[in-house]
């Protein structure tokens, strides 16, 4: 499933390559997508300019002239891919091209999406902030609202384990499963413990870890993932530098200890026993 750090990359891709050109015209698949995509959006979206490519958490956010926005989510198994006039589908099947906008160039910006679990959705931008799923969005993990103060506050007394709380989407926005291991084990705390039971120097950690760890997957275009490629139809790198996740049995990189698995909250979870308490 693509994770925050792919879907940053992808929006820094597009705001370079897509923007300025005009929608001049589209289709929208028959197939459902996980929102019914309404049947007027291409006519809807014709003769708009895209202006800006924003993100928040997981979701693009694709703003258009005229005050129009649409809201991307790539689901479990999306990808956006801009493609000029000559190139093919990426690998990806032509049958799970479930929506295409054609651009003024020639290009095309094609939503792919094998499972359909994905959103599009097209919006006046004023009202963005009433979006039910974006409404509920804890602070983003690079802003400057999220802190080890902040953090600190949120896992007060909470029994639940420290993982699901960098999971929890309602105190920091689009931290996934993979990144919440490498985030932990960067830190040094178990993912199992008790949220409340870390102490103020390993929340300090982690606060810490949470950038640099987000901001290295960036940098790496996010990590390969079966049905994940940037917009220009490329996998991420970042998977080579994954410390810990999948990567039970394997020696831990600072101490040779073989990593272990163990599941919390119904996610497979990686860490060292001895580096990480
Ligand atoms: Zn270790």
């Amino acid at each position: 499933m693509p994770e925050l750090p792919e879907v940053e990359s992808l929006r820094s891709l597009l705001d370079n390559s897509v923007v300025g050109r005009t929608i001049v015209g589209g289709r929208i698949g028959k197939k459902p997508l996980r929102r019914h995509v309404t049947r007027d959006f291409i006519a809807d979206v014709k003769g708009h300019r895209i202006e800006r490519i924003a993100r928040r958490a997981k979701y693009l956010l694709i703003e258009l002239s005229g005050g129009l926005v649409i809201v991307a989510h790539l689901g479990m198994s999306g990808s956006l891919t801009h493609r000029d006039g000559n190139a093919g589908s990426f690998g990806l099947d032509p049958a799970h091209d479930h929506a295409e906008f054609a651009l003024d160039d020639g290009s095309r910006l094609v939503f792919n999406d094998p499972r359909r679990f994905g959103i599009l959705r097209l919006m006046a931008r004023e009202r963005l902030s009433t979006l039910k799923e974006l409404e509920a969005l804890g602070p983003e993990p690079l802003g400057a609202e999220f802190s080890a103060d902040y953090l600190a506050g949120k896992a007060h007394g909470r029994k639940v384990a420290v993982k699901n709380l960098l999971m929890d989407q309602r105190i920091v926005a689009g931290i996934g499963n993979i990144y919440a291991s490498e985030i932990l084990f960067r830190a040094g705390v178990r993912p199992t413990r008790r949220s409340g039971r870390v102490t103020r120097a390993e929340i300090e950690r982690i606060a810490r870890a949470v950038p640099a760890v987000l901001g290295e997957a960036i940098e790496g275009r996010g990590t390969t993932f079966r049905n994940y490629l940037d917009s220009r139809g490329e996998p991420g790198r970042f998977a080579s530098k994954l410390l810990v996740y999948d990567r039970e049995g394997e020696p831990c990189v600072q101490c040779s200890t073989p990593l272990r698995k163990v599941v919390v909250g119904q996610r497979a979870s990686f860490y060292c026993a001895k580096c990480q308490r």
